[in-house]
């Protein structure tokens, strides 16, 4: 068996700069951003829901999401 293929998986705590917390899946116990669904622009309606699904798909990618 090979190891460190299996990082170590936690329910993270995203906190953003707007003061809203949420949690996710992350190899990472903690997570700071700067933008979050709450304050960023393309979540509040103003972008199409094609665009939006794209931008989360990538955060999904970056914090290796499984959200299926
Ligand atoms: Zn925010």
């Amino acid at each position: 068996m090979k190891e460190g293929i299996h990082p170590e998986y936690y329910q993270a705590k995203v906190v953003c700069n707007c003061g809203n917390e949420f949690v996710t899946g992350s190899t990472k116990q903690e997570i700071h951003v700067e933008i979050c669904s709450k304050c960023h622009p393309f979540y509040t309606g103003q972008q199409k829901a094609t665009s939006t699904r794209g931008r989360i798909d990538k955060f999904n990618k970056k914090y290796n999401v499984q959200n299926n």
